[in-house]
């Protein structure tokens, strides 16, 4: 019998949230003690060597994940909300979806000039969400060292958006 692998713990729902899609639902791997400890620990061993000084989470699958890899390099975790929930003075960054507009906010005071910066998300589709935070890190003078996913739908094309901002970009497995 083969090991599970960080793929094998995550589920997929059907027509969620529309009719037509296939949600990749990683509650199952985030609810298993060997495959979340798995899946952080690749995380951090794709990133080994890079001096990181902050984990920057994304809402909201990206707050488990990042908080978890912020803990164990002892850094400091910074969220990225989508607009109008974090409470402080904020910069914002719009992009386009399939459908309208979405807008994500990073705290103005979260990162210094010259900090080196790892975002964490469950999933790159698009690269949209992704981009966006880019920006709002480089805006506060960051520097982002890496992105790093547990998915990636590589027919979305994010990895390749995202790879022309100069970022390296890991992802633990991939589906169609
Ligand atoms: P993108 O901006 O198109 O790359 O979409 C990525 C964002 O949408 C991430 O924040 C994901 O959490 C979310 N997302 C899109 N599709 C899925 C999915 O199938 N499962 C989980 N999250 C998804």
């Amino acid at each position: 019998m083969t090991a599970r692998t960080v793929r094998d713990y995550i589920r997929t729902i059907h027509d969620f949230p529309h009719e037509g899609i296939l949600f990749r639902d990683v509650t199952t791997l985030f609810a298993d003690a060997r495959g979340f400890r798995m899946a952080v620990d690749q995380i951090l061993h794709d990133h080994t060597g890079q001096r990181i000084d902050k984990v920057v989470g994304l809402e909201a699958r990206g707050f488990i994940l990042g908080g978890a890899v912020a803990h164990q390099l002892s850094t400091g975790f910074v969220p990225i909300r989508k607009k109008g929930k974090l409470p402080g003075a904020v910069i914002s960054e719009a992009y386009t979806l399939e459908y309208g507009e979405a807008v994500m906010e990073i705290h103005d005071d979260a990162l210094k000039p010259g900090d080196k910066v790892l975002i964490v998300d469950d999933l790159l589709a698009t690269g949209g969400t992704a981009e966006a935070s880019v920006k709002l890190c480089r805006r506060l003078g960051a520097e982002v060292v890496g992105c790093a996913f547990v998915i990636d739908l590589p027919e979305l094309g994010g990895r390749k958006r995202l790879e022309r901002t100069g970022i390296p970009v890991t992802a633990l497995c991939e589906f169609d």
